[in-house]
């Protein structure tokens, strides 16, 4: 049977299932690892075709270069998939050519940045070694590429997303723009493949399982990489097949935490409610919880506290900015008033939320960012964290930045905390990280906050030590 390896590599952590935003979890405040779920359903689709397969994140395991030499020579695979970032992108080269150069296998690197990508920005890179690129998604390409490369079945020109090598060695590039559409007729992760004890829930160190429940968001914002790699018609699971996966999750692998990861969860309020009276009405109720995404707008207070009911325990909103002029240059179709609307429902519910917060666009100068402190004090929200802007390829922020001359050498390369902009038209890059440092500090160092806090965990001890810990982390990472 041919064998195939699915793989994070060995090295610092990064979102790297998530291909939106691709996360730097070591230098951020307090996000945790969420599960490779990418693997998971590359997994699922090639246990269904017979393959042989292997799936390691050698990065969250901790895992260094010598455990995936060892793999590489133990398990011999045939094929070797790895799932790459934006920023990450030259040290997984370097390994897809140490690994193809010592033990030649079929190479196939998946990541958003082959998203129907631009010939020069391909240029920059040392692909001699890599034989597929997926752009799209993973679950409706890998079994094609397999079959092709493996069992020389299929035509590979009609393997959605794609990028593979030609005869003469040049990239062809298959259809993109189109989208998979019944999410329900693809299989659950492989959990049992998975190591989901290293994917954890922030506070209380359970593992939490990740379950996409939705995939396209129809929203504008400048700076996200969804509308152009998910599309930007909403494809919905149906809730029964979501519920199933949480049974199976909740009954084989002992998961009781759940993030519904979406691009954004409440942005159907009628298929919010249908899932949410599932879960009250079954068996899981009272026994799960989970956290998820939410845009400001729309929403309702009556959605949360569903929500809420149905066993919520926080829910995540991307604010990103306290000013009118600069939520309208990012196109996020909300305002200010929407943001305080959204905090101020969370608090009369009592429902935990995170606040998520951008600064350094390019029209940005010293008030701009004052405004977004000031709307962070105010809707007080029970964790934050505050990122630059980066203009991936692909967007409207990087077409922006390129145009008024704020990008750097290569936007390879660089994260959310170390932006590949010079500064914006007003500020240099180092007075928004100063202003970032600022208002993260003020923000978490409140006696209020710390007190608040404290009184929340004081029969946890668990969750009080996890605090601690990433307490810790963020004053480290602000200061190093
Ligand atoms: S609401 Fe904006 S940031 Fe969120 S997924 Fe949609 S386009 Fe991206």
């Amino acid at each position: 049977m041919e064998k195939i390896l699915l793989f994070y590599p060995p090295g610092l952590l990064f979102q790297r299932g998530e291909d939106r935003c691709q996360q730097n979890v070591d230098d951020g405040s307090a996000q945790a690892m969420r599960a490779c779920n990418d693997l998971g359903y590359a997994a699922a689709i090639l246990l269904k075709k017979n393959y042989n397969v292997k799936l390691c994140d050698y990065q969250t395991e901790g895992f260094s270069m010598d455990v995936l030499h060892k793999d590489m020579e133990e398990f011999k695979p045939d094929l070797i998939m790895m799932s790459i970032t934006n920023t990450t992108i030259f040290s997984d080269l370097k390994i897809i050519n140490e690994l193809k150069e010592k033990y030649n296998p079929i190479t196939v690197i998946k990541g958003a940045l082959f998203y129907d990508p631009e010939p020069a920005m391909l240029d920059l890179l040392d692909l001699r070694n890599v034989d597929y690129m997926i752009g799209g998604e993973i679950d409706y390409a890998i079994g094609g590429i397999a079959d092709y490369a493996l069992r020389h079945e299929g035509d590979i020109s009609s393997v959605l997303s794609i990028l593979y090598k030609a005869e003469d060695g040049k990239f062809i590039k298959t259809a993109f723009h189109t989208w998979g559409k019944s999410l329900d007729d693809q299989p659950f992760p492989a959990r049992e493949l998975m190591n989901n004890a290293l994917y954890k829930r922030p506070d209380t160190d359970e593992p939490m399982a990740t379950i996409q429940t939705a995939r396209g968001c129809p929203s504008n914002c400048v700076f996200c990489l969804t509308p152009g790699i998910s599309g930007k018609c909403v494809r919905f699971r149906s809730p029964q097949n979501v519920l199933d996966e949480m049974t199976e999750c909740y009954e084989k692998h002992g998961i009781k935490t759940f993030f519904f990861k979406a691009d954004t969860f409440t942005i159907n309020p009628k298929w919010v409610k249908e899932m949410c009276e599932l879960i009250i009405n079954s068996p899981l109720h009272g026994k799960i919880e989970f956290t998820a995404n939410s845009r400001v707008k729309p929403l309702s207070k009556e959605t949360l506290q569903l929500m809420k009911e149905a066993g919520c325990f926080l829910v995540a909103f991307g604010f990103e900015s306290g000013s009118d002029e600069i939520l309208k240059l990012i196109k996020k179709g909300a305002t200010v008033a929407d943001n305080v609307q959204a905090a101020r429902w969370c608090h009369e519910i009592g429902l935990p939320f995170w606040g998520y917060f951008v600064i350094g666009f390019p029209w940005e100068d010293r008030k701009h960012i004052l405004m977004t402190k000031k709307l962070i004090m105010e809707a007080s929200p029970d964790f934050i964290e505050v990122t630059v802007a980066l203009p991936f390829y692909g967007t409207p922020l990087y077409e922006t930045c390129k145009e008024n001359n704020l990008l750097a050498e290569s936007v390879l390369g660089s994260d959310f905390f170390h932006s590949s902009m010079k500064g914006t038209m007003h500020l240099s890059m180092e007075e928004v990280m100063k202003l970032r440092r600022n208002i993260l500090l003020s923000f978490y160092l409140r006696p209020s906050y710390i007190f608040g806090k404290m009184k929340e965990c004081v029969t946890k001890p668990s969750v009080f030590i996890n605090y601690c810990k990433y307490g810790i982390k963020l004053v480290v990472n602000l200061f190093k």
